[in-house]
């Protein structure tokens, strides 16, 4: 999955740094990134501090991979960059290049990008919002205090015998097959959820829930939990037009997916096509 970066370890907690010559710097073109790309190796990677001594940015600290960190160069406009042979890159594209640390640093950059922007004043007097010293927190002086949102969401695996529910999403991009996915309302557990999604897109009960592995989705600011579970009555689906323009069983044996590495819907197809569940 994304943030599997093994054999390299990913370092959330916040430092209060300043960017030192061989700093990574993650610069943002709207939703593209400046980078090294290398399309024979098909290898990227970000820039060097060292390397972009004109750049006019404000430096905010991201997170370290290993021993290396990375930081967010703010910048007034995103006029294109003429350093060193950089090339702007969507985030799907760097899917196609390693190393795998590089696609999770762009995307949780990407993430944290987006909260220091949409969290430049403050929400409840309208003043500017400061970084704090010690952690990753945006602070006003009316005493409001702003940390990065994280939504938990659920993944669904609805099992049946030997098929599986799935599903295609009604008015996105993505026209892959999907799981039953959502996030978490007001007063609810996260069985909740999962019971109250499938009911809503779908309108099958289920039992036996089971979880299986989590994934930070930085695109979507949330968490995703991943659970399998048991149709529990009849099989007849009720859809949710609004939301999905189909769902359908299909056995096991009828699968075609590729492993992706990417997300956590994927690696759960896998694991149930290939039965060791
Ligand atoms: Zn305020």
């Amino acid at each position: 999955m994304l943030q599997d970066i093994f054999p390299h370890t990913f370092h959330n907690e916040y430092v209060n740094a300043e960017p030192e010559p061989e700093s990574r710097i993650v610069i943002f073109d709207k939703n593209h990134i400046w980078m090294h790309l290398d399309p024979d190796k098909k290898e990227a990677s970000f820039p060097m501090y060292a390397e972009l001594k004109k750049l006019k940015a404000e430096y905010r600290y991201l997170f370290a991979i290993d021993k290396t960190r990375f930081f967010l160069a703010m910048r007034e406009d995103e006029s294109p960059i003429s350093a060193g042979g950089l090339q702007s890159t969507s985030i799907r594209d760097l899917y196609r290049y390693e190393p795998a640390y590089v696609k999770f640093a762009s995307v949780m950059a990407l993430q944290l990008r987006n909260w220091y922007e949409n969290n430049r004043f403050c929400g409840k007097c309208g003043e500017k919002m400061t970084q704090d010293d010690h952690e990753r927190m945006l602070k006003c002086d009316c005493g409001n205090m702003v940390y990065p949102k994280i939504t938990p969401a659920i993944i669904a695996a609805v099992r049946n015998g030997s098929k599986i529910l799935l599903t295609r999403y009604a008015d996105r991009e993505y026209k892959r097959y999907a799981l039953i996915a959502g996030f978490s309302e007001v007063g609810e557990t996260i069985e909740d959820t999962v019971r109250r999604e499938i009911m809503e897109e779908v309108g099958l009960k289920v039992r036996n829930l089971r979880f299986y592995k989590s994934q930070p989705w930085p695109f979507s600011d949330s968490l995703l939990m991943g659970f399998f579970c048991d149709l529990d009555g009849p099989e007849d689906i009720r859809l949710d037009r609004n939301e999905l323009s189909e769902a359908r069983w299909i056995d096991r044996e009828d699968l075609d997916i590729e492993f992706d590495g990417i997300s956590l819907t994927n690696e759960m197809i896998i694991r149930f096509k290939e039965n060791d569940l």
